[in-house]
């Protein structure tokens, strides 16, 4: 069975309304208690821009012993908080018994997060739970870049009767170092977007970045990617959350970030188009310091390596030979050649004093264990 296509899925503005044209939700990692939720649920809907509160009860953490959310006890202060604010109601469904709950108690939402997405057979438990009822499924992106797993996990909400799809790119799990918790590899959910144009995507910054410094840069991304909304962390009181403390913001801080963004949305096409073509230059920057810690890590390993087959950290002739080689495949890129020159020079410098300073405290380490005292047994 294939997917029956975009025109099946319903476009969100047909079913909620939109802030400036963009979904916004936001509400806290997880629901820790009733005054927690119905303080971040009063701000929220105080900015005037959040359509949906998202609403954690069961928390998936990676470790146990943890809080691990307040689950179905919760239920009756959704009701209330939904009857205070107007806002509609998103609960993460991570097994069938969360989605049949939330179907119970009337959310209006729910969603499947990342670690559910990387797993067919529970995505399939969780749409035979929901099979028939036409509930909104919001459906993040699996940890690992597998398109195809998203894709599935879509086509199996999707053949369980839901028309009312939403994407939600959070970012994947790397091995490598990244400066984001999330390493966001944005061609992924462009590519989503080609294979299932009309299904709405919309843009998670707060489990990409990890960090609140960096949610606002990683939603201008989203934006100048042209994605369909925001789903932000957001709390009361950030620095007292249980669950991603450090990734939260309050809901006066969404509502700057959000003012922000829409304004330099708003500018005059030029503007906008120097707008965004800034931030697709941040997103490079970001790039070339994760290639460049990576290359270092590299060179770290060489070091070791030299130190333990004696030879010197530097040899004679490579850095030439390394230059030149750099400057020639630069030029064939269009880069202009003392350009390259200079940057390959700094970064062959700090490889030298990396594998240097790993060569003197090693030996260091080794000198202190040569003129060790003799343990004397008694
Ligand atoms: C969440 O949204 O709270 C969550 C657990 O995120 P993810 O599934 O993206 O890790
Ligand atoms: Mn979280």
């Amino acid at each position: 069975m294939h997917f029956a296509g975009p025109s099946d899925i319903m476009p969100i503005m047909n079913w909620l309304s939109l802030y400036k044209g963009r979904l916004i939700v936001a509400g806290p990692c997880s629901v820790e208690s009733h005054h927690q939720l119905l303080a971040t649920a009063q701000g929220l809907s105080q900015t005037g821009r959040v359509t949906v509160l998202r609403a954690g009860l069961w928390k998936p953490r990676s470790r146990p012993g943890k809080f691990e959310g307040v689950g179905a006890r919760a239920f009756p202060w959704l009701k209330e908080i939904k009857e205070k604010t107007g806002m509609q109601i998103a609960v993460e469904a991570a097994m069938p018994e969360h989605a049949t709950l939330c179907l119970e108690h009337g959310v209006d939402m729910i969603w499947l997060g990342a670690r559910t997405t990387v797993n067919p057979f529970m995505v399939q438990e969780i749409a035979d739970a929901i099979k028939g009822s036409g509930i909104p499924v919001m459906i993040k992106n699996p940890v690992s870049p597998d398109v195809r797993l998203w894709v599935g996990a879509i086509e199996r909400v999707h053949l369980a009767g839901s028309n009312k799809i939403i994407a939600i790119h959070r970012g994947f799990h790397n091995h490598e170092q990244s400066i984001y918790r999330n390493i966001p590899l944005w061609e992924i959910p462009m590519q989503l977007k080609r294979e299932l144009p009309g299904l709405p995507v919309i843009c998670d910054p707060s489990h990409i970045a990890g960090n609140r410094k960096w949610v606002k840069e990683v939603a201008q991304i989203a934006f100048s990617r042209e994605l369909d909304g925001l789903m932000i962390e957001t709390h009361h009181k950030p620095e007292e959350a249980l669950t991603d403390a450090h990734q939260q913001i309050t809901p006066a801080e969404l509502t700057q970030i959000l003012d922000d963004l829409f304004d330099e949305s708003e500018t005059p096409a030029q503007a906008a188009t120097l707008k965004s073509l800034r931030n697709r230059i941040d997103e490079q920057d970001y790039q070339i310091l994760e290639l460049l810690a990576k290359r270092m890590r590299l060179v770290k390993e060489v070091g070791t390596l030299k130190k333990a087959l004696g030879e010197d950290v530097v040899q004679p002739g490579r850095q030439q030979k390394l230059l030149d080689d750099r400057e020639q495949k630069g030029s064939m890129l269009n880069l202009n050649k003392p350009f390259i020159r200079k940057i390959m020079q700094l970064v062959h410098e700090e490889s030298v004093n990396i594998q240097s300073t790993l060569a003197h405290s090693e030996s260091r380490a080794e000198h202190k264990e040569q003129n060790k005292p003799t343990q004397k047994h008694s």
